[in-house]
């Protein structure tokens, strides 16, 4: 017969845990985490990679230095992560062109304009769009088309929209970002977080109601409560559950729902689009870049839009380490993916000999993630569309029925981000918690019955 418990959370990454805090620490201590892979942390997550730990998921605190205090930056202080500030800014002003030279900073800086000049006119333009009384507009904005505007707009779009719409993360908690720069990894601040409501040994979770290695499968729901199918033919019974599956899992078929999942619900899952975000690393025998705070961010101009554009050194991370990454998005990640690491070793080398000169050494090892591959991810992270309404964001994360949904996703104003992750799970986990003592209060619980 099935496990039971009063509530069941599906997936162990920040939202999934941050929920079961907020449940544990207010009475509702029978619960079940079921996380299909074999750790916790989802999309945080450290690798061992030439001699140091690099992150292949979130590597920033992202929204320091503002009034407000970020809880993710509290939490990384809590647990005494180490921590080095970066500038994505100066990436701008260490373009390389095809032979080698850097672009003078006027050069880049006009570009930089007008490439800031043209989003804003796009989103004028959509704003119109939206906009029914709106006159309409023939300003058309600039594309751009030489190597170095595309390597402007590669990192402007992909990267520092900031500068061009109010993006709520710099706005309420600032607009620093801090590299997390430590060997037990980004992930070492979820074990202190669940040091708090799960036993834990050995900085490990030793709870058992953490259960590892269980894919959910099938979700049957109803009026009276849940009862989840795993893929090792387990069977879990349960008053609630929280799904804190990213948007891509949503969009795929790994989950069947039974009754399946109304149609408003489809609707708002489908329309958020998926991100995919690929740091590659790269380990060298020596160093042959220039290092320096101000340097650490540096882009190739390439004719293809994205290709092996954006590069950053980790000497400020872990000096001595010989290590770049190169970050590849969507399309471009989606193609290397495809390939063998082989291939897209010979292509960063190609771009890096460009920058660099043709006697730099080839690089002794790489690491390729492979979100978009990853079944129990299917991407990196989710974006709103630019002109969301309020009926899409309320739909993504309205319950349906007995099955309250969570993660990053679910966040309106921090969606993309660890901190979004996080307080997703904080609401997700209070409004369930309003919800259990509204049906206490009506004596509406019924036994276990589906
Ligand atoms: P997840 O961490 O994905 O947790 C969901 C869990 O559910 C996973 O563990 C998954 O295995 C599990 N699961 C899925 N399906 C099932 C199933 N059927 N059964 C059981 N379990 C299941 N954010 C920042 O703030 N700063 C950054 O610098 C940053 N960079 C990023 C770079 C990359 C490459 C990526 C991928 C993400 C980055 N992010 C960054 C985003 C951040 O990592 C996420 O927003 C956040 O970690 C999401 O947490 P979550 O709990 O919502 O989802």
């Amino acid at each position: 017969s099935p496990a039971r418990s009063s509530v069941i959370i599906v997936g162990a990454g920040i939202s999934g845990l941050s929920a079961a805090k907020v449940l544990v620490e207010n009475g509702v201590e029978d619960i079940i985490i079921l996380e299909a892979s074999e750790r916790v942390g989802g999309r945080i997550r450290k690798q061992e990679f030439g001699g140091v730990s690099v992150e292949l998921g979130a590597g920033w605190v992202a929204g320091v230095g503002g009034t407000k205090i970020n809880p993710v930056w509290d939490l990384a202080k809590q647990a005494n992560l180490r921590t080095c500030f970066s500038d994505y800014s100066n990436a701008r002003y260490n373009i390389y062109d095809p032979s080698g030279k850097i672009f003078p900073s006027g050069i880049a800086a006009d570009s930089y304009q007008k490439a800031v000049e043209s989003a804003m006119q796009k989103l004028k333009n959509e704003e119109e769009k939206n906009d029914l009384d709106g006159t309409k507009n023939t300003d058309q904005p600039c594309s751009p088309e030489t190597p170095i505007e595309l390597a402007i707009d590669f990192i402007l779009h992909d990267f520092e929209m900031a500068e061009v719409e109010p993006i709520s993360t710099y706005v309420d908690f600032g607009e620093k970002e801090f590299l997390v720069a430590d060997e037990r990894g980004y992930e070492h601040l979820l074990y202190k977080m669940a040091e708090k409501f799960l036993f834990t040994s050995d900085g490990k979770i030793s709870d058992s109601r953490l259960k590892l290695n269980k894919v959910v499968r099938e979700l049957q729901h109803s009026r009276n409560g849940v009862l989840v199918t795993t893929e090792d033919d387990c069977t879990y019974q349960a008053n609630y559950l929280i799904l804190s599956a990213s948007i891509g899992v949503l969009q795929s078929d790994l989950i069947s729902f039974k009754p399946p999942l109304p149609r408003w619900k489809l609707e708002a899952i489908n329309e958020l689009d998926v991100i995919v975000y690929t740091k590659i690393f790269l380990k060298f025998p020596y160093k042959f870049w220039p290092a320096g705070a101000e340097k650490e961010f540096f882009m190739y101009a390439h004719e293809r839009r994205g290709y092996y554009t954006f590069w950053q050194h980790m000497e400020n991370a872990y000096p001595g380490s010989n290590i770049l990454v190169v970050t590849l998005t969507n399309g471009e990640s989606k193609r290397v993916e495809a390939q063998s690491d082989q291939e897209t070793l010979k292509e960063a080398m190609d771009v890096l000999r460009k920058m660099f000169g043709p006697n730099i050494p080839d690089a002794s090892d790489i690491l390729v993630p492979r979100w978009w591959n990853n079944r129990f991810q299917r991407g990196s992270y989710s974006n709103y569309p630019i002109y969301v309404n309020q009926q899409l964001v309320d739909n993504i994360k309205a319950p349906v029925g007995r099955i309250f949904f969570t993660g990053e996703h679910t966040s309106e104003k921090f969606n993309g981000y660890v901190h979004g992750g996080y307080l997703s799970g904080i609401d997700t986990g209070n409004a369930l918690l309003d919800e259990i003592k509204e049906s206490q209060r009506k004596n509406l619980i019924q036994p276990f019955l589906v």
